[in-house]
């Protein structure tokens, strides 16, 4: 599996990175986790990756993780796309999204390819008989030979609870999803926007990559966890302003102390996970 890491920066705008977004690729399936603010550009850089686009997971609606959703499908649409294409989004926003497109005059009727907008809580429910699982979602990927690839699960966390009350007497929800990719090889952890990292260590154990959000975490906390993963390796994203500065010293601490497991996201950056999963 390839992750490619299309937009790092945090919610605070910088000039030399894209908002988050993140493309995972297998079997010549490409999956777009979050649309943020530059990602057409981002992935218009990249070998025909928009064509391969199967589906984009939106993990909450904060600005920085959908302010590029727009672009890129009005993108898709003049250049003439016929694909389907699947956007998974939090539950019960299924109607806002298609709404927000049709201000733009992005109308179903006339759109080149077919848009499926639907809730990840839909699949949950469906799968919670099988697995026993009321808050996970899953949604299997099939590769081109019709071989599953590999399955996105969106978890809820609690990234938007302090706006729970506020978002209620909106009358919206405020549901926030960290991504876990399961593949025949291992599981990749991708948090998204988290409050702490109390919020992904379970689904990090034994997990093969974390792809973190260094925003809402102290990297002193995920030195704490690559001592007590020594087999797993991290990738921090999602990088505030204030961590700049120390990135120089955190990677060569990286790779005195942890044999290079952590790494420092740039955009544009690519890694291809081991194993092949
Ligand atoms: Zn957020």
């Amino acid at each position: 599996m390839k992750l490619l890491f299309a937009g790092t920066a945090s919610g605070h705008p910088v000039t030399h990175r894209r908002c988050t977004a993140i493309v995972a690729e297998q079997g010549g399936n490409a999956v777009l986790l979050d649309a943020g603010e530059g990602v057409t550009s981002a992935l218009l850089d990249h070998d025909q990756i928009l064509e391969r686009l199967a589906s984009i997971w939106i993990s909450h609606t904060h600005a920085d993780h959908i302010s590029g959703l727009p672009m890129l499908l009005q993108g898709m649409h003049l250049a003439g796309r016929t694909k389907p294409l699947e956007l998974c989004v939090p539950p019960g926003r299924e109607r806002w999204f298609r709404h927000w497109l049709d201000g733009m005059y992005m109308f179903e009727e006339k759109w080149s390819f077919p848009l499926m907008i639907c809730a990840h809580a839909k699949s949950t429910y469906a799968l919670a008989a099988e697995s026993g699982s009321r808050d996970s979602v899953s949604a299997a990927m099939s590769s081109n030979a019709g071989s599953p690839a590999f399955t996105i699960e969106a978890q809820p966390n609690p990234h938007l609870r302090k706006v729970e009350d506020l978002a209620e007497s909106h009358h919206m929800r405020a549901d926030a999803f960290s991504f876990i990719l399961h593949a025949p090889g291992g599981r990749v952890v991708i948090s998204s926007d988290i409050t702490g990292m109390e919020d992904i260590a379970a689904a990090s154990e034994n997990a093969m990559l974390l792809v973190i959000d260094c925003a809402h975490v102290d990297v002193e906390e995920i030195h704490e966890l690559a001592e007590r993963q020594p087999r797993l390796r991290i990738i921090c994203t999602h990088i505030p302003p204030e961590l700049e500065p120390r990135l120089p010293g955190l990677q060569e601490r990286s790779a005195a102390d942890f044999g290079g497991r952590i790494q420092y996201a740039y955009d544009g950056m690519e890694y291809t996970i081991e194993n092949d999963i």
